[in-house]
């Protein structure tokens, strides 16, 4: 089956132009809605039929939710937000490099052009290379529904391949980086089969450094688990520490035991686990350097 077969069954489209439309429409329609934002996860999954929804609501075009700001230090991009503009606010602020690093992998003129990060964070790919990127990052969703509105920190947000707590009749309207603090660094490494491919596994680094002490440290990885994941033990490792190669070695060492990597069409398990440390470590180095001014 390909993925240039037309669209085989019939749907109903409908743009909304506001958040409370959206929510309605999903209440009144339940599982035969399916929300569609730029649509480069939502087609594809179409044209495979591996969604058939009667109603299609487009969100694309709501202008309240077509926004990049900081406010009062907090990050906060609305949900139509296009991936380019994100890559181009954070390639501009050293403070979210590592996001900037992750949209950059991802690439793909069109895909930069039509997707969204709330659609990546909603597709909740294990590979979605915005996650390790925002999990460093302290990263939360606003999700709204009928109820009211609820507050997601990432770290409480994926519960499986493709699963999070987002109910069903929720729409994702925000997604907000919290402060980050003065003398941290971050950085963000994919690697792909090909250059902008998705990723055989990622890592993100968040660290704070004071000549060679690392203050505090969060790490990030992609595609080695059923969800994104913290690494919280790597963390304990080089939290308060003396950054020398030995300490990065031992931490780069212990990575394979924390992860639970499968073997798929873009790479092994084995393989995965082998060069999760490498990774690892030049993704720390990279975000040491950029903590320290040095890069
Ligand atoms: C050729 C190609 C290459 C790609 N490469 C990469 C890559 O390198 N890295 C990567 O991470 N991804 C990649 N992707 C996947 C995809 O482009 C991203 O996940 C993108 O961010 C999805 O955003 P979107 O706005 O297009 O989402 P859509 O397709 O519109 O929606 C995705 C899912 O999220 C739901 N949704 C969207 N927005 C909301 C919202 N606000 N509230 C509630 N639910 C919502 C939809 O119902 C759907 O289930 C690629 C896709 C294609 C087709």
């Amino acid at each position: 089956m390909g993925n240039t077969r037309v669209l085989t069954h019939e749907f109903e489209y409908l743009p909304t132009t506001s958040v409370p439309e959206a929510i309605q429409l999903l209440n009144e329609h339940g599982r035969n809605a399916t929300i569609m934002a730029g649509g480069t996860d939502v087609i594809p999954q179409l044209k495979y039929s591996v969604i058939a929804p009667a109603l299609l609501i487009d969100i694309s075009k709501i202008p309240d939710l077509d926004y990049i700001k900081d406010q009062e230090g907090h990050l906060k991009i609305g949900a139509s937000a296009k991936l380019r503009r994100v890559e181009q606010f954070c390639g501009q602020n050293r403070k979210y490099a590592c996001l900037y690093d992750a949209l950059f992998s991802i690439g793909k003129v069109q895909v930069m052009n039509m997707g969204t990060l709330a659609g990546n964070l909603c597709t909740a790919s294990p590979a979605a290379d915005s996650a390790p990127a925002l999990l460093v990052l302290g990263g939360r969703v606003k999700l709204v529904g009928r109820e009211g509105e609820r507050i997601v920190d990432l770290n409480d947000y994926f519960t499986g391949p493709r699963k999070t707590v987002k109910a069903h009749d929720e729409l994702m309207t925000e997604i907000i980086v919290p402060p980050v603090k003065e003398g941290m660094g971050g950085a963000f490494t994919k690697m792909a089969r090909v250059g902008s491919d998705i990723s055989k596994i990622t890592c993100a680094v968040a660290v704070e450094r004071q000549n060679e002490h690392c203050g505090e440290c969060k790490v990030a990885m992609g595609a080695v688990a059923p969800t994104p994941v913290r690494l919280t033990a790597i963390e304990k490792m080089l939290t308060n520490k003396t950054i020398d190669e030995n300490v990065l070695d031992e931490a780069k060492n212990q990575i394979a035991a924390y992860i639970q990597p499968l073997t798929d069409v873009r790479s092994t398990e084995a393989y995965r686990k082998q060069i999760a440390g490498i990774l690892f470590k030049d993704t720390f180095q990279k975000a040491w350097k950029r903590a320290g001014g040095e890069e």
